[in-house]
């Protein structure tokens, strides 16, 4: 191996920088930085990314040794991969086996994935982030704190350049700003980066559905011939028959969510000032794809203003229906004209468009909006990937571009080329090959033989079959709001007993603990106008809600009661923040299983009654509700949120939602000593529990049950049986008694034998 020659290279870029002074292109001068470095450190990658203050993002700037298309393209959040930890936490990293590490963010197609040694160092002007430079070796363990000090050294040389350079070009920005048009539709890069809400892979041509933007997406045609009354008609008949084919199927498939959510596309086809003016239009020469056109941007118009919310919501419906009309006018063979082959890009989706959506064969979501967690948990539901990006990113993708998105990673390929292709095609057979719960045993126990349970997450009725595939022990959290939400009003009791005692029979005589309706914060039922609050996740959610409707809550209440008649089940109230609110809503429950019990109507007399553990002051209480409850089940999600006071849904802050912070880790470890020491069942069911980093910890503070979504089950049944418990103690006690989130990310990832020295 060559001798490193360090001194050289801060003295050679010293040179670099000074030029830099004479107006020299600031692109350029990168290149040259990263090239000089590459060399004198004898590394086979070297990169600059900027941060942009504003977005929290970093942006691969110049690199030597990635593919250069990645310049522009990759970015990373503030925290996200070793280099986003670097710049978040004002230090270097460095990192002798970066496949190793959990911070590692891959991305696939620009060669990164050969080099083992990463070195992340901030470039920093006092606390103020500019960016990082980063070099990477395929020999493990490569770099030497010397490196460290080099570089540190050329980034502060950096610092005030890229400084400079940025306040001018900030200038220069504003001023163009005033003049310049909006941005048209053009795409320079190749790879977009995004927050993923759903995974999975996904590929097709983009389709923009922007129910938020007036004009009509129906797809122009420039070679199509002109269309007769007679071929119009002709389309309105097949549309009508396809609409009613998907609802039929649809109603079969998903019958406790699908019950006639087309009927709003056959009554707005059926109206005749929908299809009689388009007629008209046609009669009056009009061709008819525009004509097509028009009337459905004129009813967007109207809809789209309107001030009920449940108009408001079928604009999407008649963007949907004007498309179909489109293409089996212009495609008389076809006989399907669904999304097939297309990922959407829209602003905005409710549960109830993913649903029809994904019956007409969406391949995948792109979201502009930031993602609502009923949403996420819905395309988790369907099985379709879904990712959110900002509308400025959106905008920039055209309608028909070929993509490939990674979900897992929230990553989008724009035209990506064959070798992006392979890289999945291995990827995806490999991800079907972990998540494959064929060979998952009926029983999950750790290497030393510590008997742990593992339950189902359901959203929909459609999530039951892969638990059973997976054999799971039962239900852990059934959310309930699905069929609510996607309803035009509140189910009648009976309507529900039906999806319920459903779920009830499929599992068989496992548990089933029914979880009541979690409903406000990101999602408000567009049937029910309460009033407009300017904090939904502080309002009238989930308890709140269920205590301040008692008739509505009794129906559900009484039907869970009713399907779990002869069967094992569990009620548990979501958002309890006293003990007070957790006796109040068993009181209804006990007052409804007294009228079932007038009524001569069968019941559950045993139902066991839980509170969700997801706020700080229920932790506070977490003595006092483990002596009066039957169970707890820890909300992670919403506990993480709530104790952080991060919106779980704010991209802006994503950053901050950390499930590893101190104040988590403790919380968690109250809530099960109160369960042990009460003797009362303890479970978690947020997605903490599929966190594969923190399973020792929660393993280690005692807990044995576990909720999950399905695809999790085999990932973590395989990973119990590796744990030993003494170690996951051990690990837990360590983690305990760590202060600060750093202390806590350098024990993680000094766990994962990602070696760390600082410089
Ligand atoms: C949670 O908050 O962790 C949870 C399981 O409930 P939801 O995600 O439905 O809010
Ligand atoms: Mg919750």
């Amino acid at each position: 191996m060559m001798k490193k020659r360090n001194v050289d290279l801060v003295c050679d870029i010293a040179e670099l920088i000074s030029l830099a002074e004479g107006g020299r292109d600031r692109r350029e001068l990168l290149q040259q930085v990263v090239t000089s470095v590459a060399s004198h450190m004898q590394a086979d990658v070297c990169s600059i990314y900027i941060y942009d203050e504003e977005d929290k993002e970093l942006t691969l700037r110049a690199t030597q040794g990635l593919d250069e298309r990645a310049i522009g393209a990759v970015k990373l959040k503030l925290g996200e991969g070793i280099t986003g930890r670097a710049v978040r936490e004002l230090r270097p990293i460095c990192v002798g086996t970066a496949s190793r590490s959990d911070s590692y963010k891959f991305f696939p197609g620009i060669h990164e994935e050969d080099y083992e040694a990463f070195l992340a160092v901030p470039i920093l002007r006092g606390l103020r982030r500019i960016g990082a430079l980063v070099v990477q070796a395929d020999e493990a363990n490569y770099f030497t704190p010397n490196d460290v000090k080099a570089l540190r050294a050329i980034a502060a040389q950096l610092a005030t350049m890229i400084e400079n350079v940025q306040l001018l070009s900030e200038a220069r920005l504003e001023a163009a700003a005033s003049e310049t048009a909006a941005p048209k539709k053009v795409i320079s890069e190749s790879l977009i980066k995004g927050r993923s809400a759903s995974t999975g892979t996904a590929r097709g041509k983009a389709f923009t559905l922007d129910s938020a933007n007036s004009e009509s997406c129906v797809l122009p045609d420039p070679d199509a011939k002109p269309h007769s009354l007679e071929d119009f008609e002709r389309a309105v008949e097949k549309t009508a028959e396809q609409i009613d084919r998907l609802q039929r199927q649809t109603s079969e498939e998903l019958a406790d969510v699908a019950v006639l959510i087309f009927s709003a596309h056959l009554l707005i086809l059926e109206d005749d000032q929908f299809s009689g003016r388009i007629k008209g239009l046609i009669e009056e020469g009009c061709e008819a794809v525009k004509a097509i056109a028009t009337v459905v941007d004129e009813y967007v118009e109207v809809f789209s203003k309107s001030k009920m919310p449940l108009i408001r919501e079928k604009v999407l419906d008649v963007k949907d229906l004007g498309n179909r009309l489109t293409r089996n006018l212009l495609n008389e063979e076809a006989d399907t004209a669904d999304y097939q082959g297309q990922i959407i890009i829209a602003h905005e989706l409710l549960p109830s468009d993913i649903l029809k959506l994904s019956a007409e064969n969406v391949e995948g979501f792109i979201v502009s909006s930031g993602v609502t967690s009923h949403n996420a948990i819905i395309s988790r539901s369907l099985g379709i990937p879904m990712v959110a990006i900002s509308r400025e990113q959106a905008d920039a993708i055209p309608d028909g571009e070929e993509m490939l998105m990674d979900a897992e990673q929230g990553i989008i390929y724009l035209h990506p080329g064959p070798e992006v292709y392979d890289k999945y095609r291995d990827l995806d057979q490999a991800w079907r090959v972990l998540h494959d719960a064929a060979d998952m045993k009926e029983e999950t126990r750790t290497r030393c033989g510590q008997r742990i349970s593992i339950f189902a997450n359901i959203n929909l009725l459609s999530d039951l079959k892969p638990a059973r595939e997976f054999k799971a022990e039962g239900v852990g959290l059934y959310r309930s709001e699905f069929p609510f939400i996607v309803r035009n009003d509140f189910p009648t009791e009976e309507e529900q007993y039906v999806i319920y005692k459903k779920l009830v029979d499929q599992m068989e005589g496992r548990m089933v603990t029914f979880r009541t309706l979690d409903i406000g914060g990101d999602k408000m039922l567009s049937y029910y106008s309460n009033v407009n609050e300017a904090n939904p996740f502080l309002g009238m959610r989930a308890i709140r809600f269920s205590l301040e409707n008692k008739d509505i809550f009794s129906q559900q209440l009484r039907a869970f009661l009713r399907a779990g008649a002869d069967a094992d089940t569990r009620i548990m109230f979501p958002l309890v923040s006293s003990v007070d609110d957790f006796i109040a809503a068993r009181d209804i429950a006990y007052e409804c299983m007294s009228s079932l019990d007038a009524e001569g109507i069968a019941f559950n007399p045993d139902t066991k009654f839980g509170v969700m553990m997801e706020l700080p002051s229920a932790v506070e209480v977490v003595d006092e509700l483990a002596q009066e409850a039957d169970f707890l089940s820890i909300g992670s999600n919403d506990l993480i949120q709530y104790m952080l006071a991060v919106d779980r849904t704010n991209e802006m802050v994503s950053s901050l939602y950390l499930a590893h912070h101190p104040a988590i880790l403790r919380a968690i470890n109250r809530i099960v000593r109160a369960g042990l020491k009460y003797e009362k069942d303890v479970s978690i069911c947020g997605d903490l529990s599929a966190d594969p980093r923190m399973l020792p910890f929660l393993l280690g503070v005692g807990l044995k049950k576990f909720s999950i979504d399905s695809v999790n089950a085999p990932t973590l049944q395989r990973l119990v049986n590796e744990l030993n418990m003494e170690e996951a103690e051990k690990i837990a006690r360590t983690m305990l008694a760590l202060g600060r989130i750093s202390e806590v990310e350098a024990f993680l990832l000094e766990r994962n034998l990602a070696p760390e020295c600082e410089a």
